[in-house]
C-alpha cells in the first residue's frame, strides 16, 4: 500500500500540504482496510485521493487606481458521493493547488463525521485582502464569482468562507451568483442574516470546538470551568472560541495574529479584540494600547506561554514539535484544533505519546461545516430558526462527533485515540457511500 503514497507524491509534486493529509489518514486507515479486503479490492483509498473535479481559473480585476490585477482563483470538488460538494473558499496570498487539495481532502472525511449529507470540495484565490478598500474587495469577489457561478449551485457545490472569506466576501460572491443565474437558492452558506444565513454561523466553529473540548474534558471527569487558555489567531475561529471559553468559566490568557501575540495574564477582553478585529480590521498589538498589564511580542512564541488548554485556531503547521514539547513541559493537558492541521505531524505524535487529550481538526472544527447543513436546511425550507434552535443541534453534533471518533477509537484498539478515531470513521462512511455507487 506505500505505493499508493508514492503515487500520490509522484503524481501531485510539490503538494506538499496534500502529502501531509493524505499520510495521517492512510496511516490511520490501515486496520480499516484489512478488516474490509472488499474496500481494498475496490481501490477505495486510491480513488478517494484523486479529486472529481478540478477547476483553475484567472481572477482580473481592476484596483483603485485604476490598475489591473491578476489572481489566481480554484476549486477542488473531492468528492460528492454522499452529498453535494461543501467547503469553504480561502483568499490569503500563500493559496496554492496543494493547499486547497489538503483543506478538501481533509472536508470529505470531517464533513461524513458531522451525520449530514455533505461531500467535500474546497477552493480560494491568492488574493490578499488585507489592505484593500472596500470597492476593491468587492470588485474581487464579484470577478470570482463571474468564473465559479458555473461550477456550483445548491445541490451541486455550496461554498462557503475560510481565512480571508468572511460574511462581507461571502455577500458579495452570492450576490453576484444570484444576478448571474437569475435565481435565488441559497448556494453560499455564512450568507447575511437579511438574505438567508443561519444564526450561529458565525460563532458555529469556535463555539463547536468548545463543545467538543468539553467532551474531551468530560471524558477525563474534568471541565473547562477554571482551566487556563491560549489560543491563536484572533479571526472567525479564535474570536468565537474565546467567547465560548469564557462562558465556560476558563480564563483566556493569550491570543495572536500572524504579526505576534498579546499576553494578558488578566485574561484577554474580548471586546477589545473585536473592536480591533471585526470593526477596525486592525492589528493586534494595538490590544497593549488600552490593556496595560498586557505584553506584545513580534513573531512566534505563543506555544511557550504555561496554559491547562491550547487551541491552535490560525493556519496549518503553526504549531510545530518543539511548540508541543514546550507546552507538554508547561503543564498543558489538552489541544484541540480550531484550525485545519495547525499541528505538525511531530506534535501531533508528541501529544499522542504523552497522552494529552487531543482533538483533531477533522473531528473538533466540524462545527462550522455542521451549522452550514443546517443553513442549507433552512434554505431548502425556507424557515429561520432562532439562535437557541441552532445552538441547541450544534452542541449535539459535536457531542455527537466526539462520542463516534471515541467509540470508534475504542473498537480499533486505539482508545482515547481521536486521531485515528476520526480517520476511520470517516473513511468507513464514504468508502462504504463509494462501494454501493460502483466503480467512478
Ligand atoms: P480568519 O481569516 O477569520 O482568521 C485567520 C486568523 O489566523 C487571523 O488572526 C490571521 O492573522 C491568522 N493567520 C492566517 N494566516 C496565518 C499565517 N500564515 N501565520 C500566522 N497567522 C495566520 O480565518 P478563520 O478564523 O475563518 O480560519 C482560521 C482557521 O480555521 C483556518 O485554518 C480555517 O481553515 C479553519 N476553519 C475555519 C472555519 C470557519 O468556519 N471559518 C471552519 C473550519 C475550519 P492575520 O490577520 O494577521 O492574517
Amino acid at each position: 500500500m506505500n505505493e499508493v503514497l508514492d503515487a500520490v507524491r509522484a503524481k501531485n509534486p510539490e503538494q506538499r500540504e496534500f502529502h501531509q493529509a493524505v499520510d495521517e489518514v492512510f496511516h490511520s486507515i490501515q486496520p480499516v482496510l484489512d478488516r474490509h479486503p472488499e474496500f481494498r479490492r475496490a481501490k477505495v483509498f486510491e480513488r478517494l485521493v484523486e479529486p472529481e473535479r478540478q477547476v483553475m481559473f484567472r481572477v482580473a480585476w481592476t484596483d483603485d487606481r485604476g490598475e489591473v490585477q491578476v489572481n489566481r482563483g480554484f476549486r477542488v470538488q473531492f468528492s460528492s458521493v454522499i452529498g453535494p460538494y461543501k467547503g469553504g473558499l480561502r483568499f490569503h496570498p500563500s493559496v496554492s493547488l496543494g493547499v486547497v487539495k489538503f483543506l478538501g481532502f481533509e472536508q470529505i472525511l470531517k464533513n461524513a463525521l458531522t451525520g449530514l449529507p455533505m461531500g467535500g470540495a474546497k477552493g480560494g484565490a491568492d488574493f490578499d485582502p488585507k489592505g484593500k478598500s472596500e470597492g476593491e474587495v468587492m470588485r474581487f469577489c464579484q470577478a470570482f464569482a463571474t468564473e465559479l457561478w458555473r461550477h456550483i449551485g445548491a445541490d451541486t457545490d455550496v461554498p462557503a468562507g475560510d481565512i480571508g472569506v468572511g460574511g462581507r466576501e461571502v455577500g458579495f460572491m452570492a450576490g453576484q451568483y444570484r444576478r448571474l443565474a437569475n435565481r435565488w437558492d441559497g448556494t453560499f452558506t455564512g450568507k447575511g442574516l437579511s438574505f438567508g444565513g443561519s444564526l450561529v454561523r458565525t460563532e458555529a466553529t469556535g463555539y463547536g470546538l468548545l463543545y467538543f473540548t468539553e467532551e474531551m474534558l468530560r471524558a477525563r471527569n474534568e471541565s473547562m470551568q477554571g482551566k487556563s487558555v491560549v489560543v491563536s489567531g484572533s479571526g472567525n475561529v479564535s474570536i468565537y472560541a474565546v467567547q465560548k471559553a469564557q462562558q465556560l468559566g476558563a480564563k483566556v490568557v493569550a491570543m495572536s495574529d500572524s504579526d505576534g501575540f498579546v499576553h494578558d495574564p488578566t485574561g484577554i477582553r474580548l471586546d477589545t479584540i473585536r473592536d480591533i478585529k471585526e470593526v477596525r480590521r486592525g492589528r493586534i498589538r494595538e490590544y497593549c494600547d488600552r490593556h496595560q498589564e498586557a505584553k506584545y511580542t513580534p513573531g512566534r512564541g505563543l506555544w511557550r506561554l504555561s496554559c491547562d488548554v491550547a487551541l491552535p485556531c490560525a493556519t496549518q503547521n503553526e504549531l510545530d514539535g518543539d511548540d508541543a514539547l514546550a507546552l507538554i513541559k508547561n503543564g498543558c493537558k489538552v489541544v484541540a484544533e480550531g484550525a485545519n492541521m495547525p499541528c505538525t505531524p511531530e506534535a501531533v505524535h508528541a501529544f499522542l505519546e504523552h497522552r494529552l487529550a487531543f482533538g483533531p481538526a477533522k473531528a473538533a472544527n466540524a462545527g462550522g461545516v455542521a451549522t452550514s447543513g443546517l443553513e442549507m436546511q433552512q434554505n431548502s425550507m425556507r424557515e429561520s430558526w432562532s439562535f437557541a434552535d441552532v445552538d441547541r443541534r450544534l452542541m449535539q453534533i459535536m457531542k455527537n462527533v466526539h462520542a463516534t471518533c471515541a467509540s470508534t477509537a475504542a473498537q480499533y484498539g486505539k482508545p482515547g485515540n481521536l486521531v485515528d478515531g476520526a480517520n476511520i470513521a470517516g473513511f468507513h462512511k464514504v468508502a462504504q457511500a463509494m462501494l454501493a455507487q460502483g466503480v467512478m
